[in-house]
């Protein structure tokens, strides 16, 4: 290799690494893309322009991933026609469909750091203090649950990985303990609980019935007479029950399940007790925290905190009441972390996760927890439940819509209803389908759609602080219309 080459691949290999002689040109392009994105998110009008994956994929089809622009500013000025133009934003206050909160700034700040020095959260030779910092948030997590000195747990990379980590210690557990064949392990969790829990079942090759879905009462809370019922039930059958999934905040209605009697009939029952808090662990930074209790009962919590502590994606872990069965996923590699990596008490996250290479996410949450602190978070997912509280009070006195149960977190199931009779249950169905559909093409708003007893409702996911009551108001003005619309109904003049 010659210095006078102009070959550009040679130019590129030296000028794109980030090292001691490119520190410069890192601090320019960082900077160029933060103006980038900031510009964006300061001039968006819409949370979204409405375009469609056929309009889109044209013009992303259309890049010639073999001829590279060579230089960083042109590859992000396409981006703008790519990608941030057509993006969803969660930060806008008219976003208003699943569990996507807007981050804060802290955390995005920890994304910066922690992409740059790109640390890998497998072994303590690849990530030293970002293993400390790991675990001390696991230990500050846990002690908010409740949990004991004993507990423990791990970063992962969302609530789908935490459940299906969980699912894993609980099979593994229960198999130690009994020996009995995949075939029999059943997971009982409530028909208003996550899909994921399902695919872990299927991942865990345990047979295609293993979940037993336990009727909700009105509130869309688990049952605990349905609950016992099942637990006998599969008893009586020489079934095992390998686990019972709680959920702390289902995804549709962020009902919370009777934790402190689920525990009660786990514990009396020898059963695992997992609780799905990806949305609602927010609580336990909030001034409503009793809402979880009884949570420091399960064997296993799942928390998102890109769900409800306003981080960015990804940002989850995995908290156990016991350290002791995060064995289930140690393995010994020679060449990563040997058994004697163990006595010379060096701390290897990898051995209490379902990955390898890992990111350190939970730098995140150190710097916001080191700016803001947990007040500040759980504040402001305080101000989204009232929000949602008095979106529900509004929503139920709307003679157009129909809302079902009073949230208990920050979301609100509802559908539109025609003024008149004689429309099918089948057109109501379609005129919010259309609804949705009208109102995510005109980019004034997103809304979340979801099937309820067979009915097709509309869903709000509030989770963002600067959603005011008159964001809410509006965009049900715009449903309204867009359903009227559909169904070719007339408006009836107000009367004076
Ligand atoms: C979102 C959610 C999950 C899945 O979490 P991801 O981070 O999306 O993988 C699991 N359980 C509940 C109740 C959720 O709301």
């Amino acid at each position: 290799m010659t210095a006078t080459s102009a070959d550009p691949r040679q130019l590129s290999l030296t000028t794109h690494l980030l090292n001691e002689q490119n520190a410069q040109r890192y601090r320019e392009l960082v900077g160029a893309a933060v103006e980038v994105v900031a510009d964006r998110i300061g001039t968006n009008q819409r949370p979204f322009t409405g375009t469609t994956p056929q309009q889109l994929a044209k013009e992303i089809d259309a890049i010639d991933l073999d001829a590279p622009l060579g230089d960083t500013s042109a590859a992000l000025d396409e981006l703008g026609e790519v990608y941030l133009r057509d993006a969803v934003y969660f930060d806008h206050p008219r976003y208003l469909a699943h569990l996507n909160c807007p981050i804060v700034i802290p955390a995005l700040v920890g994304e910066t750091v922690l992409s740059a020095i790109n640390s890998s959260m497998d072994t303590w030779d690849q990530s030293a203090g970002g293993t400390l910092i790991e675990r001390r948030l696991v230990d500050w997590t846990a002690a908010r649950i409740g949990f004991g000195l004993s507990a423990d747990g791990v970063f992962t990379s969302g609530g789908t990985q935490s459940n299906l980590q969980a699912m894993l210690l609980a099979r593994q557990h229960v198999q130690e303990e009994t020996g009995a064949e995949l075939s029999r392990l059943r997971i009982l969790a409530s028909s208003c609980g996550h899909f994921s829990v399902t695919k872990a079942a299927t991942m865990l090759g345990l047979g295609t019935d293993a979940v037993i879905e336990v009727a909700c009462d009105a509130d869309k809370r688990m049952s605990t007479v349905a609950l016992q019922e099942a637990i006998d039930g599969c008893r009586a059958r020489g079934e095992v029950v390998m686990a019972v999934v709680a959920t702390a905040g289902t995804t549709d209605f962020g009902s919370i399940d009777p934790l402190p009697r689920i525990g009660a009939i786990c514990a009396e029952a020898g059963v695992w007790m997992h609780v799905d808090a990806a949305y609602g662990c927010g609580l336990l930074v909030s001034r409503r925290r009793h809402l979880l209790a009884g949570i420091e009962a399960a064997d296993s919590v799942t928390v998102d905190y890109h769900k409800s502590f306003f981080q960015p994606v990804s940002a989850s872990a995995l908290i156990v009441r016991e350290a002791d069965v995060l064995r289930h996923v140690t393995y010994h590699a020679d060449y990563l972390n040997p058994a004697h990596t163990r006595a010379e008490q060096i701390p290897n996250q990898v051995d209490k996760s379902i990955q390898t290479t890992r990111r350190f996410d939970a730098l995140k949450l150190w710097l916001t927890l080191r700016t803001m602190g947990a007040d500040a978070i759980g504040q402001l997912f305080d101000e989204v439940i009232d929000r949602a509280a008095d979106a529900w009070t509004l929503l139920d006195a709307d003679r157009r819509y129909e809302v079902l149960v009073r949230p208990r977190l920050s979301t609100l199931v509802f559908r539109y209803l025609p003024a008149t009779g004689g429309y099918t249950d089948a057109e109501i169905d379609l005129a919010n389908r259309h609804a949705r559909k009208a109102l995510a093409a005109s980019g004034e708003a997103v809304v979340a759609g979801t099937v309820v007893d067979g009915r097709h409702y509309l869903k709000f996911t509030l989770l963002n602080p600067a959603t005011t009551l008159d964001d809410i108001a509006d965009v049900l003005d715009l449903i309204a219309a867009h359903a009227r619309d559909y169904l070719g109904e007339t408006l009836v003049p107000a009367a004076c």
